[in-house]
């Protein structure tokens, strides 16, 4: 029996975040026992004790204990377990330690002397008389910053101090700096514009600009215990100097700008900052690093005699390009997502220059961008003479969750499909959920966010970084009434509708069931209820709610005007809003019960039955038929339980489905649920035929047409390949990748237990399919590992292996099995072998 996956706050030894009250969690892999009998939890700090939980029945999924934690201290923590079998094991020593937590800083702000389009660097140099024991790097600039310590740069992580409602709270980041000071010093940061200052956001269009703030920013201290014990601070202040850098412009659509002729030389004084700034926040952010590198599949001379690098892959990040010019030389990079007529092609960027210009100082160089990133797959280059395809290489750039779940099928065009939702989700995991990475937009719109989240979650450990999207919509309602804009952090706007906002329910709820941490619940809950309290208030006692402007079942192809460039979709929008406020108040109603907040719970409880009666009866006929006839208003009746004639509602529903040839004509409110509200009716077969239809409208259409992410329409390029439309189109939009959740639960069969959550129980219900031939599915859940595989032996028999983790249970269905059809599992490997009906 072995321990492993020993995490604080669902961080593998975290530094400087904002840890609260820490949760600690851990699995095991390798036992004879079924069951965790007992855990013990230990925190020392310097070597000692400071508190020993005993044994006890503590969760693997997260335990707090109480513990106060002081503030820039290391501890260590071991957790040991029993299981029912007698066996024990302990975990090696694991780490977290503490940021500043509330200390004061000793650091000022400071800014530059006048604001200026070229980024610009503060610096410090300072003397260190004894060797350095432990040195910390606490610091935040903004826009965005880059640190150096005698000319290398501080940690890896990239577009830090990351994105958020800066005006509730601003992080910053902690680095242990101890192997790169020396006796003499300099430490350097760069500053440039970004999310916080520069052109981002749609507030005022493309003229929005500096949303946050009109200048840049810095705070740094340098906390240095030398080998006497002593402990020297190196902290911002009027004494630090400041220049201007190569980088004469950066922003987050139009790239970035390198002069490397440019004179740097003059120096000025740092000012401190005159201006009231919210409160340093120890950083929930996870960090932004380099993940793949993306060589070229090619370098192609187009007809019009472009050099384009083809990286076969559309992403988000930058690049590294290598140049050797003469002096003086441009080097002009643009970047695109698809090509048309084989040459470089990027119009669906709309106003987002989405470059890079380089100007040669004559020497030999690796260009890579610091303080922008790019959406794109394909690369034209300017001014770069002799190209080879290996000069450039592409740098995947995203939040680092980790890996959970992992699925290949014995149908490759599945497989694609299944990697392309995958890149979404890389793509748009850019410290905020973002809708796209490419055009002017790429922003945390939260209806993209709310039908993904699940899908996320099966694909990787989201957890903490949907936690600190949670706290920027706490940030934004606190301001707003409850209201929750319908992009998050929300750039000024306040705009508010349904589906989109009740992303402040369905993500703390998704959360819970995934990772069964009630942290986010006790974090969310007064949030959730606020925003179903919002909603009441605009409601009024005449279905206020109903008619205020909704974005609805957007992007749909059922609206009676439906052309290549519609948004709006066919579904009733007050109808769609009303089943989002019954399900909102559901869902609010739940977490308040499980938090033990009885009144609170039977308040929304109430409320919701009074919605659902609403909706029944301007929407339902007497016998229980939805008048709501499309695939989405017949979805969503089925899939929160508004009909009384499921048999009814279903058999429309099908007929629909029929009638559009199998195809699906869902925007985002009915994309997520539709093969979902068929597998729970039983139709999944149907559902599968929807899913390997390769036709316009369907996933495998674009998947035919090389995409290598998910689009952002049905119809993003029509059949010939050309680009539909350019108003509103993207090619990396995760948004219909939200099938994955049902391809997880209904392939691989593997959906949570609401009675045991966070996979301590789950519901096992693998449908095979001869599309699929065969599934190999490993979760990786927050309580272990669970695998599922199936293959077909002839036409009528399937194998069937499945893998639950310790400490865990899973109810087994096999609802197509001739015989019997539920089996209850225990930790452990369990094989069959059954006849299909
Ligand atoms: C975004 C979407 C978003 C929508 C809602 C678009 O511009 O890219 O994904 O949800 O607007 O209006």
């Amino acid at each position: 029996m072995k321990i492993t996956n020993c995490m604080v706050n669902r961080i593998k030894s975290p530094v400087g975040y904002a840890l609260g009250d820490p949760s600690f969690s851990w699995t095991v892999e390798d036992a004879v026992g079924k069951k965790q009998a007992a855990a013990r939890i230990e925190i020392k700090r310097d070597g000692k004790t400071v508190f020993d939980s005993g044994k006890g029945d503590f969760s693997s999924l997260g335990t707090r204990l109480g513990v106060k934690l002081l503030p820039r201290t290391r501890y260590t923590w071991t957790v040991s377990v029993e299981s029912d079998a007698g066996e024990c094991a302990a975990s090696g020593e694991n780490f977290f330690e503490t940021g500043k937590m509330d200390e004061p800083w000793a650091a000022k702000w400071i800014t530059e002397p006048e604001v200026c389009p070229e980024s610009s660097i503060f610096s410090k140099k300072f003397t260190l008389e004894k060797g350095v024991v432990k040195a910390r790097l606490y610091i935040c600039g903004l826009g965005l910053y880059e640190a150096k310590i005698n000319g290398e740069k501080v940690g890896d992580e990239h577009l830090t101090p990351y994105c958020n409602d800066y005006r509730t709270w601003v992080q910053y980041q902690t680095y242990d700096v101890t192997p790169m000071l020396k006796g003499d010093n300099v430490i350097a940061v760069e500053l440039a514009d970004g999310w916080y200052k520069g052109r981002f956001g749609f507030k005022y269009g493309l003229n929005s600009v500096n949303m946050y703030g009109k200048t840049r920013k810095l705070i740094a201290e340098m906390r240095i215990t030398l080998a006497d014990g002593t402990e020297k601070v190196v902290a911002t202040d009027q004494t630090w100097t400041v220049k201007k850098s190569n980088i004469v412009f950066a922003g987050m659509y139009d790239g970035e700008q390198r002069d490397d002729t440019a004179d740097t030389s003059a120096n000025a004084n740092a000012v401190l900052l005159d201006e009231e700034m919210a409160p340093l926040a120890d950083r929930m952010s996870l960090p932004i690093l380099a993940h793949e590198e993306i060589k070229p599949i090619a370098l192609i001379t187009t007809p019009k005699g472009e050099k384009v690098f083809d990286l076969g892959q559309n992403f988000a990040g930058t690049f590294r390009l290598r140049v050797h010019e003469p002096r003086g030389t441009r080097v002009h990079v643009q970047v695109g997502e698809v090509m048309q007529n084989g040459c470089f092609y990027r119009e669906n960027l709309r106003s987002a220059k989405a470059e890079y210009v380089y100007i040669s100082d004559g020497n030999e160089h690796i260009l890579e961008p610091k303080f922008t990133y790019y959406g794109y797959r394909y690369a034209k280059v300017d001014g770069a003479s002799d190209l080879k395809a290996d000069d450039f290489v592409g740098v995947a750039l995203y939040s680092d969750v980790k890996d959970a779940g992992v699925m290949t099928t014995g149908d490759e065009k599945i497989n694609k499909l299944i990697s392309n939702i995958r890149w979404g989700e890389k793509s748009n995991f850019t410290d905020i959920p973002t809708d796209c990475p490419q055009r002017d937009e790429r922003m945390g719109w939260t209806g993209d966010t709310q039908v993904f989240a699940a899908t996320a979650c099966y694909l990787s450990d989201t957890l903490e970084f949907y936690r600190k999207h949670l706290r920027d919509v706490r940030a934004e309602q606190s301001r707003l009434d409850g209201a929750v804009p319908i992009v998050v952090p929300s750039f000024l706007t306040a705009k508010s509708t349904s589906v989109w906002g009740d992303a402040a329910t369905i993500i703390p709820w998704a959360l819970y069931l995934m990772y069964g941490d009630k942290r986010v619940l006790e974090e969310s809950v007064d949030s959730m209820a606020a925003w179903v309290d919002y909603i009441a208030s605009i409601d009024g006692s005449d279905h206020g709610w109903r008619r205020i402007y909704h974005i609805g079942d957007w992007l749909a192809l059922d609206h009676p005007d439906c052309k290549e460039d519609t948004t709006h979709g066919g579904t009733d929008e007050g109808y769609i809003a009303d089943v989002y406020y019954m399900h909102s108040a559901v869902l609010t109603s739940k977490a308040a019960k499980i938090l033990g907040k009885t009144d609170v719970a039977e308040k929304y409880a109430a409320l919701a039955e009074k919605i659902k009666a609403g909706i029944k009866q301007d929407f339902f006929s007497a016998d229980g038929r939805c008048s709501v006839k499309t695939q989405t208003g017949l979805t969503l009746a089925l899939v929160y339980g508004l009909t009384d004639s499921r048999a009814q509602t279903l058999a429309d529903l099908v007929e629909l489905i029929h009638n559009s040839g199998d195809k699906i004509l869902t925007g985002f409110v009915g994309t997520p649920l539709i093969l979902r509200a068929l597998s729970g009716e039983g139709e999944d077969k149907l559902a599968y035929k929807i899913l390997h239809n390769e036709e316009y409208p369907g996933w495998l259409y674009s998947v035919n047409l090389g995409a290598t992410t998910i689009w952002e329409r049905w119809n993003s390029l029509a059949p010939d390949g050309s680009v539909s439309s350019t108003g509103m189109n993207s090619f990396n939009h995760y948004a219909y990748g939200s099938v994955g959740q049902w391809i997880w639960e209904c392939a691989a069969g593997i959906s949570p237990d609401e009675s045991a959550p966070g996979f301590k129980r789950a519901v096992i219900r693998p449908v095979a399919d001869a599309g699929l031939k065969n599934v190999d599915a490993t979760y990786n859940s927050a309580a272990g590992v669970y695998k599922v595989a199936w293959k077909y032996i002839d036409d009528a028999r399937v194998s069937l292996k499945v893998e639950v983790p310790f400490d865990c249970t899973a109810k087994l269905l096999l609802p197509y099995a001739k015989g019997k059809k539920e089996y209850e599992l225990s930790a452990g490997a369990f094989t069959l072998e059954y006849t299909l009906e």
